[in-house]
């Protein structure tokens, strides 16, 4: 399976337009310490002539033209055979409507994130212009299923990960499990897995599960502490109030990740990097931290193949 990292920063991506915080600074100075990304969205492959982007970030049309392997093949064509979303969030499904010239699109998502995104939409029919434009495909959770058509290809499991309904739908109706999932990617051929996790509240068994069978996870690296945009006076929620659990401290997800066992040779990554999130400066005690605990955080145009 071929893995390439799109984009790894959390809403707003790094740095934020309207963010003037010490490490947005940093990463405008060009400062090496201090690298820019953009927001979350990972593409997968068997064997790299067809691929699947976890999630449509609103950076999607820079993401696709950043590589080569997602580029058309043909004077009307493209290698992204399809689109699985995690949850209803703008930053992971904008994406979908700047892909709208006319092109064929796949998207695999929950019910409650298909009709979350659907759903009085009017902007949404510049993807029903004609029959089959966009193609729903209903991820059940806890079910595996194939991604795509080819035989011996890749299939994704949904996992419900803690979470929360997107802002827009708050109060709009009741939440489900459905609103904000995880994958597992497996690779039919090879059996290697990829656990997808970069928005999760806090922990859950199934969670756990989905990490101590992966051979690589992404994982949310958003906050690294719970005050961290209170502390900066950049807002007033914490990162749980968010649906985010905080990297650093005795509850945090690094700690989460050292208790668990995982199978020989794992590797993990933390992506949905928040910009004020100190672990993005490369010589931080907070990047010191999670590269002793045998973490990396993602990059844009990070490759890793299993
Ligand atoms: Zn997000
Ligand atoms: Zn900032």
């Amino acid at each position: 399976m071929q893995v390439r990292v799109l984009g790894s920063a959390a809403g707003g991506g790094f740095p934020q337009w309207n963010c003037g915080c010490a490490n947005c600074r940093l990463a405008r100075a060009a400062d090496g310490r201090a690298r820019p990304r953009t927001q979350e969205s990972v593409a997968v492959s068997a064997r790299g002539d067809e691929w699947f982007l976890l999630n449509a970030s609103p950076e999607i049309r820079a993401q696709i033209e950043s590589f080569a392997g997602l580029w058309p093949r043909a004077a009307r064509h493209s290698p992204i055979a399809g689109l699985v979303l995690t949850n209803g969030d703008l930053d992971h499904c904008l994406g979908l409507l700047s892909l709208r010239e006319s092109h064929p699109l796949v998207v695999y998502a929950t019910a409650a994130v298909r009709d979350g995104f659907m759903r009085d939409n009017v902007l949404y029919r510049t993807l029903e212009r004609f029959p089959g434009q966009l193609e729903w495909r209903t991820l059940a959770l806890g079910q595996e299923q194939p991604l795509g058509d080819a035989a011996g290809g890749l299939t994704v499991t949904a996992v419900p990960a803690p979470g929360k309904l997107p802002l827009h739908l708050e109060g709009r109706r009741a939440p489900s499990p459905e609103d904000n999932v995880g994958f597992v990617i497996r690779d039919a051929a090879g059996g290697r897995r990829v656990a997808y996790l970069s928005g999760v509240a806090g922990p859950s068994p199934d969670v756990a599960r989905a990490i101590a069978q992966a051979d690589l996870t992404f994982f949310d690296g958003t906050f690294w502490s719970s005050d961290e945009l209170i502390a900066a006076g950049l807002g007033t929620r914490r990162a749980e109030d968010m649906a985010h659990w905080p990297v650093g401290g005795a509850e945090g997800s690094l700690a989460f990740f050292q208790r668990t066992a995982r199978p020989a040779g794992a590797r993990a990554v933390y992506i949905h990097v928040n910009n004020t999130n100190p672990m993005l400066i490369e010589d931080s005690a907070e990047r010191a931290a999670v590269r002793a605990g045998s973490l990396d955080v993602a990059e844009d145009g990070m490759e890793l193949a299993l």
